[in-house]
């Protein structure tokens, strides 16, 4: 979607908007820039096109700040810029709004300001090139596990999510009732990610590795009640985790809390699938439109949208025709390119990508959200889908639709710059089958609110 730039809001210059490049490694984006630094000390320059009566009749900015700016006219005879930072040539792919074009993003006030094939780089205080890239929403991985120290699945969120271009994530469950307050002391609060989450309907969450639904005592859908209503900002969901391991022959009893906490608040469930107690034709059947199947593309008969012969069950098909999600949540044990390929094959996508980081899969073979995208991209997923389904459909799903995933202007300004590059990279499933990638994204820069948060 384009804003003609001529009926853009003035924007208040922030100098001091830190912007760093993220990424494995930093030679890759000194690489792209060519040896060239992107200057954030431009010279003042009298942009004709907007008069200063016309900036003051459209700022929103404090009379004081006003008085300094009058102060600054006079004495420097320029004008404020127009934007607080400029992102040029890239390849705009915003799927929400159909957009797939080359064009300029100006950023002011951490939202998305305007999109326009050509944005005059006078305007803005800090202009970073970004041709050759594709420049997308931010991406949003609704599977990902924090609560490092606390949890033992818990990882670094900023390390692994903003730090490798995933500007929201959505922790899966770590936290239930009795934690969810510490888990958004210690990680939402301090990260720089925008962090959302499910709630366990485990009272105890992911504390211990021995399963917390094997005893039954655990299901208290009071209790996630309650933590809802308190923490109704930051909770999306109820996460069950429907695995014999975890939960014993609890999963039914927990789905079924699960869902009548998850309608009184308004907000899906997301099951874990995986070698269920209960069979997973039966827990598909307390299901509604908008809930969520994570770990989906899981090996054949193991209780995901491959059967044991090998097709998408009819039950799933069900499931889907009423609205229920069927997303990868990649993880350690639970993707498989055979299962991907075969629901490619019979044109059953993933309704999103999301990695399950955490302790044991964020080291291999998940390692990040990018690298999880880039398999699908390797089995056939054409590269329009895989950026829809980690940004727009993801966004909808945590009923989010209407706040992230688009570049909309005047939107949170949360992007994504990614290079796509060629190859030969090895990628590895859940199973340990490799296969060699021709093609492979690697993020470059990630803002949240318009800021950059890792330096
Ligand atoms: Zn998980």
């Amino acid at each position: 979607m384009e804003s003609p730039t001529s009926h853009l809001p003035f924007v208040p210059a922030n100098s001091d908007l830190p912007v760093a490049p993220v990424g494995p490694a930093a030679s890759t984006t000194e690489s792209y820039y060519n040896g060239r630094v992107p200057s954030n000390r431009r010279k003042p320059v009298q942009n004709p096109a907007i008069s200063r009566r016309e900036l003051l009749r459209t700022s929103a900015v404090s009379i004081a700040t006003l008085c300094c700016e009058q102060s600054a006219f006079s004495q420097a005879n320029a004008v404020v810029p127009d934007f607080a930072l400029l992102l040029t040539g890239a390849r705009v792919m915003d799927p929400a709004k159909g957009l797939d074009r080359t064009a300029d993003v100006a950023i002011g006030a951490g939202k998305i300001a305007a999109i326009a094939p050509s944005i005059a780089p006078e305007r803005a205080a800090r202009v970073i090139p970004v041709r050759g890239c594709l420049l997308t929403p931010g991406l949003i991985d609704i599977h990902v596990h924090g609560f490092r120290g606390v949890s033992h699945a818990g990882v670094e969120l900023d390390t692994y999510c903003i730090g490798r271009g995933v500007t929201t994530a959505v922790d899966a469950g770590t936290s239930g009732a009795d934690s969810f307050a510490g888990f958004r002391r210690h990680v939402i609060a301090p990260a720089s990610t925008r962090v959302l989450a499910f709630l366990n309907i485990s009272r105890i969450g992911l504390i211990s590795p021995l399963g917390e639904l094997v005893d039954r005592r655990m299901i208290d859908r009071e209790a996630a009640l309650r933590a809802c209503r308190e923490h109704a900002d930051a909770i999306v969901g109820i996460k069950v985790r429907c695995t014999h391991f975890y939960s014993g022959p609890n999963d039914l009893e927990a789905v079924q809390a699960a869902r009548a906490v998850g309608e009184a608040i308004g907000k899906p469930l997301m099951v874990h699938t995986g070698w269920p107690h209960t069979p997973f034709e039966r827990l598909l059947e307390e299901l509604r439109a908008g809930d969520i199947v994570t770990h989906a593309f899981r090996g054949a008969g193991e209780g995901g949208v491959i059967g044991p012969n090998g097709r998408v069950s009819p039950a799933v098909r069900r499931a889907a025709k009423r609205g229920v999600l069927f997303d990868v949540g990649h993880g350690s044990g639970s993707f498989s390119f055979q299962a991907v390929e075969a629901a490619l094959r019979e044109d059953f996508p993933p309704s999103s990508i999301s990695s399950d980081i955490h302790a044991s899969s964020v080291l291999g073979p998940v390692f990040d959200m990018v690298t999880t995208m880039s398999k699908l991209l390797m089995l056939g997923l054409p590269l329009a889908s895989v950026i829809e389904r980690s940004t727009a459909l993801p966004a909808r799903s945590i009923q989010r639709g209407h706040l992230l995933g688009s570049l909309e202007p005047g939107r949170a300004a949360d992007i994504t710059v990614l290079q796509l590059v060629s190859g030969e990279f090895e990628m590895t499933d859940s199973k340990r089958q490799v296969r060699t990638a021709t093609r492979k994204l690697v993020p470059i820069l990630a803002l949240r609110d318009g800021k950059a948060a890792l330096e």
